[in-house]
């Protein structure tokens, strides 16, 4: 499989093209927080106020002024105050009563938790050692009037959403969503739901997996359902693409077999950098433009589809979307494997990553490495990562890619 005469390049090789290819689209709007998940702020957002806005306790307990109860023990509590509410000052000489949230009143700068005090009736006693100006959050400790709270460029994460709502934000302003249309090739499949396959046929099973991928990067997604292996239909389905999308990704076909067009159909309509990868799996990925709309063509094999959206079409799109923060972090983990023989392409192992007694983390191979079985990428938590010629020996360090990094 793969076209010999295309050039055989690094991962990193390809990325930096695809990289410098990528222009951050421009339109920008003004969301309700409320749809801002997942999409990626456009401009720094200023704090107009300080959080939390007040000192205020972080425990239910009692707050006092700590000098005035050095050398005593018991207080009056002469005051009660709980969350929202807005309290005088506390009289000198006296405790209050106070719960998580609420403002301390001026006059106090202490907390003790209630679990360490005892009351007769009104009298606080307090513990014989305590903290001074213990178990209170200070004004500004999260959030200080004129910070930047989020960065342009920050995917809009849950937390992310969380931060701006506690700043009062109710609208923030975002890059406009990247529209992707998909297209499967192939004459062999069959969408599922179709009816009961004929010998010879398959499942579509890219298209689906390529949308829920596009969908959980915020993509609006135009699948454009299975192409025959059809020069003519190929070239007209990527022109129909071109004028909706900003970016068509492809899968199958990319070879140049008898029965591979895509190729051909990007030369005639648009332009095409046909890379083979030194990845394993993967190989080859075609990379190009169709009018104004990027071309990105993954291999047909599911898992190799799967593994190539990875590592160059979600960061690709990440950068179309502005988003600062586009590439994998790996960590390192134990090899629960071998590999003994060492392999010019860089290889992606689908393994499942277990805690030993120790604390130390061993990502396990699934036995089937084969780029059609895509079972194994359920099973796995993400991918080790070997470097092209390394050998592997059980219980060396590899760095791993989780799945939950890449968002899936
Ligand atoms: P290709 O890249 O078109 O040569 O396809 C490589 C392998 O992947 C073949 O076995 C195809 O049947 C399979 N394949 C291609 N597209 C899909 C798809 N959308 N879903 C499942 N398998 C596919
Ligand atoms: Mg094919």
């Amino acid at each position: 499989m793969g076209d010999k005469s295309a050039p055989l390049l690094s991962a990193e090789d390809v990325w930096a093209r695809m990289r410098a290819a990528a222009v951050v689209v421009a339109q920008c709007e003004q969301v309700a927080l409320s749809d801002a998940p997942m999409r990626v702020l456009a401009e720094d957002l200023h704090a107009t106020v300080t959080v939390p806005g007040f000192d205020n306790s972080a425990m239910d307990g009692y707050a006092f002024r700590a000098e005035e109860a050095r050398e005593r023990r018991e207080m009056p509590i002469s005051l009660r105050v709980a969350a929202g509410d807005s309290p005088g000052v506390l009289t000198s000489g006296t405790a209050c009563r106070i719960f998580t949230g609420a403002p301390i009143p001026d006059g106090a700068d202490t907390v003790v938790i209630q679990e360490r005090c005892e009351r007769r009736g009104d009298i606080l006693v307090l513990p014989e050692k305590w903290t001074p100006y213990a178990n209170i959050r200070r004004a500004g400790e999260d959030i200080r009037e004129g910070d930047v709270v989020l960065r342009a460029g920050q995917r809009l994460t849950p937390q992310a959403v969380g931060l701006a709502a506690s700043c009062g934000f109710a609208e923030i302003p975002v890059r406009r969503r990247l529209r992707v249309a998909i297209v499967s090739t192939g004459d062999e499949l069959r969408a599922a739901g179709s009816g009961p396959l004929h010998k010879g046929q398959i499942y579509d099973s890219n298209r689906p997996m390529l949308e829920a991928l596009l969908r959980r990067l915020g993509c609006e997604v135009h699948a454009l359902g299975a192409l025959g292996d059809d020069l003519a239909a190929t070239r007209q389905a990527l022109r129909a693409a071109a004028g909706a999308a900003d970016a068509i990704v492809t899968t199958g076909g990319v070879s140049v077999g008898e029965e591979d067009h895509v190729k051909t159909a990007l030369e005639a309509e648009g332009t095409l950098a046909l890379w083979r990868v030194a990845i394993k799996p993967g190989k080859p990925l075609a990379f190009g433009r169709v009018g104004e709309a990027y071309f990105l063509g993954l291999p047909g094999n599911p898992v190799s589809a799967f593994v190539t959206y990875l590592l160059f079409v979600q960061p690709f799109l990440k950068a179309l979307m502005g988003e600062a923060q586009t590439g994998l972090q790996a960590f390192p983990v134990r090899a629960g494997f071998a590999r003994a023989t060492p392999d010019s392409r860089r290889e992606f192992v689908r393994a499942r990553l277990t805690v030993q007694d120790d604390g130390a983390v061993w990502a396990h191979a699934h036995a089937r490495q084969g780029s059609g079985v895509l079972s194994s990428t359920v099973w796995a938590d993400g991918l080790v990562d070997i470097a092209a010629g390394r050998v592997v020996a059980e219980g060396d360090s590899v760095p791993f890619l989780p799945f939950g990094g890449l968002g899936c």
